[in-house]
């Protein structure tokens, strides 16, 4: 993809601060970092979101981040991380190409947890959480 920013990084075309590279996967500081050591893990081929992701190339993105988590805390002496992924427009992804998230966390930083990313809590019924979780089992 000529004008995706990521892909342009995996060619080096952009410069990037890279920790991480391999066949499949690459990992580089955040340009605009929310906290010291915030990390993008990403596949080296252009898929937009987790949904277009191959099966294996998942796999390798998933161990990347694991591998990667533990060392980009320790590198920054972080008391923990939220890893995470922005997954289309709708939920914050602002560059069209799937980057995991690594932003390491200090006690008393300020930030959120998770739970804070969604708007108001929903007020479902047993019902309802019956019918959810039916549907995503089926539509596996
Ligand atoms: P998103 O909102 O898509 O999940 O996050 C995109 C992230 O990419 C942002 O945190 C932003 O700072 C980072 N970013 C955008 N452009 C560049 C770039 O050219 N180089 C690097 N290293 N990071 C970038
Ligand atoms: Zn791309």
């Amino acid at each position: 993809m000529d004008d995706c920013i990521f892909c342009q990084i995996v060619d080096g075309d952009i410069p990037s601060r890279t920790v991480y590279e391999d066949g499949d996967v690459m990992a580089f500081l955040d340009a605009n970092p929310l906290a010291p050591g915030h990390t993008l893990v990403i596949p080296k081929d252009h898929h937009e979101t987790l949904n277009d992701l191959p099966d294996d190339t998942a796999a390798e993105v998933f161990a990347a981040l694991h591998d990667l988590t533990p060392a980009v805390e320790a590198a920054v002496d972080a008391d923990g991380s939220n890893v995470a992924f922005n997954n289309g427009a709708a939920a914050g992804q602002e560059v069209p190409h799937v980057h995991g998230h690594v932003v390491p966390r200090f006690e008393d930083d300020g930030g959120n947890p998770i739970h804070a990313v969604a708007g108001q809590r929903p007020d479902l019924s047993d019902d309802e959480l019956d019918g959810i979780a039916a549907d995503i089992e089926a539509e596996r």
